[in-house]
């Protein structure tokens, strides 16, 4: 069992000491360069942890005398994070540059600086952004909310996903690919000119994705006015990108023995993630921040308080990832990850 430190929203303004009584300095020795790994979220919507409340972990972090770094990697769709200028375009219009601690975009300009990571009885290695190979300490800061792959985008999915090269996202995303409607598709090309992979093209004026290059970013999914492309969401896909996030997450641990740190911000908890312009309207209030040193049981515990508190849609008690993604049952990374040994799926949460 596995203890998991709750700070309500309540006392948000008491999130340093919360971070002090949790653990947070014993992962930092003098002059470790310390990863505070991060999404520094979408233009289009504020959801993204708000830099006022990163602030006492670079405090802390620098009070231990440790180095710290806000780092994130480019993303593998087309869009403002997948070049290191427009990612820390929106480093800056966050408001992230105002803390002391420096933005690193890890993996290079076109992400692909990165290096292999294998963990025992693994075949393939994973392909982790090379930085993280530097890093002496990680903590992860994580906003927490649904996912359209996961189920959830927690502390596993910010590491998996998070610190992967390009090749490694790619990796991981595969065997995942929308399909189309043809009844519903009226021709308008929109998924044609923003495929990042140009997959789509137009047959008979009806959009066809070509599985050869097509490598499941699911932007598609979202870009289509006329909601004609949906993933065939069959458990194993959704149950393979699962296993392979926790399979990256236990690789870039790996690279953190008692060095790693996480917090769980239960705040604007949408049904969608922030590389979504649009992420949707939260599903339950604010409910505050969580840290522990497992990243498996702070997870596990961030989806148990949503499912406990009431919603607009949904009342306390109905697990609201399970409603909104339905055929992606976020529990495979929890099992896998604990399986793989990165954490427990119990835990015990103490109140701040
Ligand atoms: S077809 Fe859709 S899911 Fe595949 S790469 Fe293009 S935008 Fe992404
Ligand atoms: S965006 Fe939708 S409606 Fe337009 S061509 Fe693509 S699939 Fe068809």
């Amino acid at each position: 069992m596995s203890q998991v430190y709750f700070l309500p929203k309540e006392k948000i303004d008491r999130l340093a000491s919360f971070l002090l009584q949790a653990g947070l300095p014993q992962v930092i020795s003098g002059k470790n360069k310390v990863a505070l790994k991060i999404h520094f979220g979408s233009s289009g919507h504020q959801n993204h942890i708000p830099p006022e409340l990163v602030e006492p972990v670079v405090e802390i972090v620098r009070k231990q005398k440790g180095q710290p770094f806000l780092t994130d990697t480019n993303v593998l769709y087309r869009g403002e994070r997948d070049n290191t200028f427009s990612h820390l375009e929106v480093v800056w219009s966050h408001g992230y540059q105002k803390l002391k601690a420096p933005s690193l975009i890890a993996g290079g300009f076109q992400g692909n600086e990165e290096i292999e990571v294998r963990l025992p009885g693994k075949s393939h290695p994973a392909y982790l952004a090379r930085e993280f190979g530097y890093f002496e300490a990680l903590v992860a800061l994580t906003h927490f909310k649904g996912h359209l792959l996961s189920g959830i985008g927690g502390t596993i999915k910010n590491l998996g996903m998070g610190c992967a090269s390009r090749k490694g996202k790619f990796a991981m995303h595969a065997s995942v690919q929308p399909a189309i409607s043809r009844s519903q598709c009226n021709g308008c090309g929109k998924c044609v000119k923003n495929c990042p992979a140009q997959a789509i093209t137009l047959k008979e004026k009806k959009a066809w994705i070509d599985p050869a290059r097509c490598f499941g970013c699911a932007q598609c999914v979202h870009i289509c006015p006329a909601q004609a492309i949906d993933i065939p969401w069959s458990s194993t896909s959704s149950s393979q990108f699962q296993e392979r996030l926790a399979f990256y997450a236990g690789a870039v641990l790996s690279l953190f023995p008692g060095k790693f740190f996480a917090v769980n911000y239960l705040l604007n908890i949408t049904p969608n993630c922030d590389c979504l312009r649009k992420p949707g309207s939260p599903l339950v209030p604010d409910i505050g921040v969580l840290a522990s040193f497992d990243p498996v049981a702070i997870d596990q515990a961030s989806a148990y308080l949503v499912k406990e508190t009431t919603g607009q849609s949904w009342p306390a008690g109905v697990d609201k990832f399970q409603k909104v993604w339905p055929n992606c049952p976020y529990q495979v990374q929890l099992e896998e990850a604990e399986k793989l040994g990165l954490g427990s799926r119990k835990f015990q949460i103490e109140t701040f």
